[in-house]
């Protein structure tokens, strides 16, 4: 039995899981993939306080789990397909295991948006911009999205590739200024504005792109058997296995002390309502989720 189970090993449920485990708590983090979550994965690391300039996501990740482990918090890398909330014990199931605690902080976050096209699954489709990008050197890329992290991201492949198209559905980049003008140096960078990917073609591997003009309607096809499409298109919310919780489009009210409506269940980072998203949030939602949750425990 734990005192407190943590699910997600991004930003947030690392937070929780060092202040918990700093109360003295038995404290338990479930992962289905690697600790940092969706920052362990991009290019860099901006705006978190004391982040300096050349922080990429695998360092910034790598740093989050040595400091958990550090503090003896325990991880395991299973992936929880199904929980148990109500009730006084919390039951948590894996894929490998079952679990049971008294609190529970759900963190597991969001996932990246699927486009819901043809083809969007053939190779080429759907790359991480740090991991596969080296692979682009001299090619074409594409970037789907015109949001920060798409902006940031295409910034970064302008390095790398020959050329970097941004397509995004709106007029002109959604991004905060200091990326659109970071965006503006980088003679490769183009945009395809009002415009979707609404196909990809090729046998195994991406050869060919179709994209409609959202004003127009007009369709274009562009034929690169050697280019690399890189997906930024939003986050869709982890939240399917919580079907005892009420949800707001998809994501789940809390309340200042990251509490949801189930006692003993608490929420914290990019999975709960909430205006900003970003790293700094994150980990302030799992330091006051961790301290409540330990706090909780005493009367357990
Ligand atoms: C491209 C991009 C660039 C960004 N750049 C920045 C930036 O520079 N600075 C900044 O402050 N913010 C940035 N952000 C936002 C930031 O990444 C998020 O706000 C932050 O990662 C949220 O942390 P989290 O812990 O709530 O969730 P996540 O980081 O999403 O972590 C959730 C974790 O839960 C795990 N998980 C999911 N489901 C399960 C399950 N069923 N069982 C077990 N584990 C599970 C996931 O594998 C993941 O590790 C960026 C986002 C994107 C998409």
């Amino acid at each position: 039995m734990y005192d407190i189970i943590i699910i997600g090993a991004g930003p947030a449920g690392i937070s929780a899981a060092i202040y918990g485990k700093s109360r003295g708590r038995k404290v338990l983090v479930l992962e289905k993939n690697q600790v940092g979550g969706l920052i362990g994965m991009v290019s860099t690391v901006t705006h978190y306080t004391a982040v300096l300039k050349e922080e990429t996501g695998k360092t910034f990740g790598e740093r989050m789990k040595e400091q958990a482990l550090g503090a003896g918090v325990e991880i395991r890398y299973e992936k929880v397909t199904e929980t148990k909330l109500t009730g006084e014990i919390k039951n948590i199931v894996t894929d490998q295991e079952s679990y049971q605690c008294k609190t529970v902080i759900l963190a597991n976050g969001g996932s990246g948006r699927m486009l819901g096209i043809s083809g969007e699954s053939l190779e080429g489709m759907r790359l991480n911009a740090p991991k596969d990008g080296p692979n682009y050197k001299g090619k074409n890329v594409y970037v789907i999205g015109g949001a920060d992290g798409a902006v940031k991201e295409a910034i970064y492949l302008a390095k790398i590739a020959a050329k970097v198209t941004i397509v995004c559905v709106e007029d002109e980049l959604v991004c905060i200024p200091e990326f659109k003008e970071k965006a503006a140096l980088y003679s490769n960078i183009y945009m395809m504005p009002h415009t979707s990917l609404t196909a990809v073609y090729g046998a195994k591997r991406a050869e060919e792109l179709e994209f409609t003009d959202n004003k127009t309607g007009k369709k274009q096809i562009v034929k690169d058997a050697e280019c690399g499409v890189f997906v930024y298109a939003g986050i869709v919310p982890n939240t399917q296995m919580y079907t005892e919780l009420k949800l707001v489009q998809g994501y789940i009210p809390v309340d200042e002390w990251m509490q949801t409506e189930i006692p003993g269940v608490f929420a914290a980072g990019d999975i709960c309502v909430k205006k900003v998203r970003q790293v700094a949030t994150a980990v302030a939602d799992g330091a006051i989720a961790g301290i409540q949750a330990a706090a909780m425990c005493e009367w357990i």
